[in-house]
C-alpha cells in the first residue's frame, strides 16, 4: 500500500524507523523488539539504508521481509551519494520488483572520515536529483528529509528551505523531519515551509532519550537543540539509567501530545530497533489524538 493513501483518507500516520541488524545476535534482538512494536499496528515502517555503516543489501533483504513476509506497509530508505546512474536504476528497479511502493529518498553522506570521497561529478548531488528519476520509474509514494533546525551543511535555515522547496517541486509527496526536542522549531519551520508553498505533510521525527550517551551522540550528529531544563535533568541523573529513561520518556510523551494538539499529521518514531520506549509513548497518547 502507498503511504499517500493514508493522506487521501485524511488519516494521521504513526510509523517506526528501523535499521538493518548487523549480526545474528542483533537480528534476534530485532525480531523480539519488532514483534512487540507490531502489536501497535503502525501505519508504516521504514528501514534505513547504509546509515551508520550498515550494508545496503541488508536494507533490501529487510524491506522484502517486512513487506512480503510480515505484510507491513514498508518504506525503503535509499541514498544516492556517489551512486552511478545505472546503479540507481537497477536498485530502484529491484525495490519495485519486490513490491516496495514507498521510498524515502536521500542524498546521504560519504562514509565517516571520507568526506573527500564525495563525487562532485556524479549526476546525483542532492536528493532533488534522485526524486524525479525514481518518480519516472514507478508511481512510488516518495518521502524526503526535512530539518527544522536546518541541515548542518546549510548556512541558514532560509537557504535550507529553498532546497526543501526543490525537493517538494521535484516530486516529494511528504517530508519526514530530523529528530528534534524543541517543538517551537518545528512549528516555525512548518509555517515557513507553508509560506514558501510547500504544502505536503511534514511528519515530525521523534526519538525518546533513553541514555546519557545516546543524547550526546545524537545532538553531536544532528545539532539538535536540547532544552536546558531537559539537559540539566539528564546530567543530574547521569549515573542513573532508569531515571534518565523515565525523564526521556516523560519528555517524549509531552512532546508528542503537544505536536499532535498543534496539528502535526502523525509521528515518525526513531526506534533504534528498541521497542520499550516507543510502546510506552504510543500507548500513553490519548486515542483522540491518534485519529
Ligand atoms: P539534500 O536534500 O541533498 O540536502 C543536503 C544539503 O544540501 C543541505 O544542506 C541542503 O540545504 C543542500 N541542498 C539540497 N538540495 C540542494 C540543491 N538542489 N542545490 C544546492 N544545495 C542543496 N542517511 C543515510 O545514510 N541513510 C538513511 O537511511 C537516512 N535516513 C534519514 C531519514 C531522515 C528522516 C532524515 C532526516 C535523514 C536521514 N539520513 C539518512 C541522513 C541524511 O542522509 C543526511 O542528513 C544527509 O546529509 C542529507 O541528506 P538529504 O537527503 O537531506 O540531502
Amino acid at each position: 500500500m502507498k503511504i499517500t493513501e493514508f493522506f487521501d483518507r485524511n488519516e494521521k500516520t504513526f510509523s517506526f524507523e528501523f535499521f538493518p541488524p548487523k549480526d545474528e545476535i542483533s537480528a534476534v534482538d530485532f525480531g523480539i523488539n519488532v514483534g512487540q512494536l507490531l502489536k501497535l499496528d503502525p501505519s508504516f515502517v521504514s528501514v534505513t539504508y547504509g546509515a551508520g555503516g550498515s550494508t545496503q543489501e541488508r536494507t533490501f533483504a529487510l524491506v522484502d521481509y517486512l513487506q512480503n513476509k510480515i505484510g507491513l506497509t514498508t518504506m525503503a530508505h535509499y541514498t544516492c551519494v556517489n551512486a552511478t546512474h545505472d546503479k540507481v536504476i537497477s536498485d530502484i528497479g529491484h525495490l519495485k520488483t519486490i513490491g516496495i511502493e514507498n521510498l524515502m529518498l536521500l542524498r546521504g553522506d560519504p562514509p565517516k572520515g571520507k568526506a573527500d570521497s564525495f563525487n562532485k561529478d556524479s549526476s546525483f548531488q542532492h536528493a532533488s536529483d534522485l526524486i524525479p528519476l525514481a518518480r519516472s520509474l514507478h508511481p512510488f509514494s516518495i518521502g524526503a528529509a526535512a530539518y527544522p533546525e536546518k541541515h548542518p551543511e546549510a548556512q541558514t535555515l532560509k537557504e535550507d528551505l529553498e532546497h526543501l522547496l526543490l525537493k517538494y517541486e521535484a516530486g516529494a509527496d511528504f517530508l519526514l523531519t530530523q529528530l528534534f526536542f524543541d517543538n517551537e522549531a518545528y512549528y516555525k519551520y512548518v509555517t515557513l515551509a507553508r509560506n514558501k508553498g510547500i504544502n505536503c505533510r511534514i511528519i515530525p521525527g521523534i526519538i525518546p532519550i533513553t541514555s546519557y550517551k545516546q543524547i550526546q551522540k545524537f545532538t553531536a550528529m544532528t545539532g539538535a537543540y536540547v532544552p536546558t531544563a531537559l539537559a540539566d535533568k539528564i546530567k543530574t541523573y547521569a549515573d542513573n539509567p532508569e531515571k534518565i529513561y523515565q525523564t526521556g520518556l516523560d519528555f517524549a510523551i509531552k512532546q508528542c501530545i503537544e505536536l499532535l494538539e498543534w496539528g502535526a499529521p502523525g509521528i515518525h518514531f526513531y526506534t533504534l530497533n528498541k521497542s520499550r520506549a516507543t510502546i510506552e509513548i504510543y500507548e500513553t497518547l490519548p486515542k483522540s489524538l491518534k485519529s
